[in-house]
């Protein structure tokens, strides 16, 4: 079932919930890849109606970033998700999302002040927002997050807890191709070249798991090792690479045995900006 109207999606919402059952919602931007469907799936095993929202959310996107030129296929996007097991697809428009004098967001400090929220500002406002929109409107039991995008999950864990939203929030890991790229809806503006050359983001991330297991506790010097790899074999301009504590996401100098880190990264390969991660015990 497809809603595109905002009061017909919370009015469902409610009569599912009156009928005793568990709702489980995926959101998304569309141009559903294997890694979105792979929430979806979890989602099935989590409620017993799955909503997946499908919104190219303006908020999110800084003035020269690609909110106009995201790729849309909704027709696409319909199959794929019911077939994964979306009972519901909500594809609401932007402007019944925010409609002339909206004025509301929502600042989660802290953790949104560093990695992808310093290199793009208003970024996690806009998520938050719109994150704390659809679980208004769709009213979920569950919300289910890919760990692609792994301070966006530490954004909106702190958002569900500070702002008391009663939603179980769970993590899917990162589907990737068969040569290790993350997959992601942007990966589509990657040349032929390009495409081939960005696998070095995962082998980067491979690199440094491998030097933590060797007992390697410098951080610079893995870092160093990573931005090597990647210049060597690709046309990749690195935005930042980051090894940071996987809670707080403060950076580390030193690694301590016990802990638990997350390595990320983003890299530019010419307009198309593409991330990456790995949590690695020490
Ligand atoms: P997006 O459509 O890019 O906003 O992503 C929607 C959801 O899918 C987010 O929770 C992402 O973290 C998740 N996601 C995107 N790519 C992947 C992937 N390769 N593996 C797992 N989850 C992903």
């Amino acid at each position: 079932m497809v809603i595109r109207d905002i009061r017909e999606m919370q009015l469902t919402a409610e009569r599912i919930r009156q009928s005793g059952k568990r709702i489980a919602v995926v959101p998304t931007m569309g141009y559903l890849h294997e890694g979105h469907l792979s929430l979806i799936r979890i989602a099935k095993m989590k409620g017993d109606v799955v909503i997946t929202t499908l919104f190219v959310n303006p908020t999110q996107f800084g003035p020269h970033e690609d909110y106009e030129r995201y790729p849309r296929d909704f027709e696409r996007d319909l199959a794929l998700a019911s077939a994964a097991g979306t009972t519901h697809l909500f594809a609401p428009e932007a402007s019944q999302m925010y409609p002339t004098g909206y004025s509301t967001y929502i600042d989660v400090g802290g953790i949104t002040e560093v990695l992808e929220g310093k290199s793009r500002p208003g970024h996690f406002r806009g998520v938050a927002t719109v994150v704390a929109k659809l679980f208004n409107l769709t009213k979920p039991h569950v919300a289910v997050f890919g760990q692609k995008d792994a301070q966006q999950v530490a954004v909106i864990r702190r958002m569900i807890k500070d702002l008391n939203f009663n939603i179980e929030l769970v993590v899917g890991p990162i589907v990737r191709e068969a040569d290790g790229l993350a997959m992601s809806s942007r990966n589509t503006y990657l040349t032929p070249q390009q495409r081939k050359e960005a696998v070095v983001l995962f082998q980067s991330l491979k690199l440094a798991e491998a030097r933590v297991k060797e007992g390697v506790q410098e951080c610079r010097k893995i870092i160093d090792e990573m931005a090597s790899l990647i210049k060597a074999n690709s046309s990749g301009v690195i935005d930042y690479i980051s090894i940071a504590d996987n809670t707080s996401l403060q950076e580390l100098r030193h690694l301590q045995p016990g802990q638990s880190v997350l390595i990320s990264l983003a890299v530019k390969f010419g307009s198309t900006r593409l991330i990456d991660n790995l949590i690695i015990l020490v």
